[in-house]
């Protein structure tokens, strides 16, 4: 059996990403493998950000792994807070603010269509993929909804009529960012072995 690390510390990531996979991969979290640092997300991109992440720990254990990050792109803020998004009003990565943040900043635009993106960087047999995954939407003038997180409450996916706090996770998961670019590797990886 192949074994594949999941450079992430978010256990709900690990058992949805568990579930999708072909039983002939053993995915393994950081923790099981008894790494429980955090890496330094120095880069100025999210591709950046997850080639740090995959690149540290393979280089530590050289067993295939991926690592993702994801970001919101507002398209009146040429992008950002993009690779900034968790810390977008400060170090204190404080979601409140965040969201404050954004709100006030998007004022003067009357443009408020933004995407959530999200990049995965996957090295397999020594070699590195990257997989994306985009939904498009728009920024809320109040926010809406207690589920989810960051900036949830005040993304409306298009098709939709609700913000991502008020959609149920089932629903959030399949056709987000991140659930897209998780399916595309899941694609990759059950038809390469
Ligand atoms: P991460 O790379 O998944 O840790 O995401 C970085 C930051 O982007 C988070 O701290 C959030 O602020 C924002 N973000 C990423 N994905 C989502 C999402 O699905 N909903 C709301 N905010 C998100």
């Amino acid at each position: 059996m192949k074994e594949l690390i999941i450079a992430s510390h978010n256990k709900n990531k690990i058992d949805e990403i568990r579930t999708m996979l072909s039983s002939k991969i053993a995915l393994r979290s950081l923790k099981d493998i008894g790494f429980d640092k955090d890496i330094e997300e120095t880069a100025k991109s999210l591709e950046g950000n997850a080639d740090i992440k995959a690149n540290h720990i393979y280089n530590m254990y050289k067993t295939s792994v991926f690592a993702d990050d994801s970001g919101l792109e507002v398209d009146a803020l040429n992008g950002a807070p993009g690779v900034h998004s968790a810390r977008y009003a400060g170090e204190a990565k404080n979601n409140e603010q965040n969201i404050q943040k954004l709100l006030d900043q998007l004022k003067a635009y009357e443009n408020r269509k933004a995407q959530f993106r999200t990049v995965i960087s996957l090295i397999w047999d020594n070699k590195l993929t990257h997989f994306e995954g985009i939904v498009r939407g728009s920024i809320v003038f109040t926010k809406k909804g207690k589920g989810g997180f960051g900036y949830d409450p005040l993304f409306v996916p298009e098709g939709y009529h609700n913000t991502f706090a008020e959609l149920p996770s089932s629903l959030k998961n399949k056709i987000s960012h991140r659930g897209l670019a998780v399916t595309k590797m899941i694609r990759f990886l059950n038809s390469v072995h």
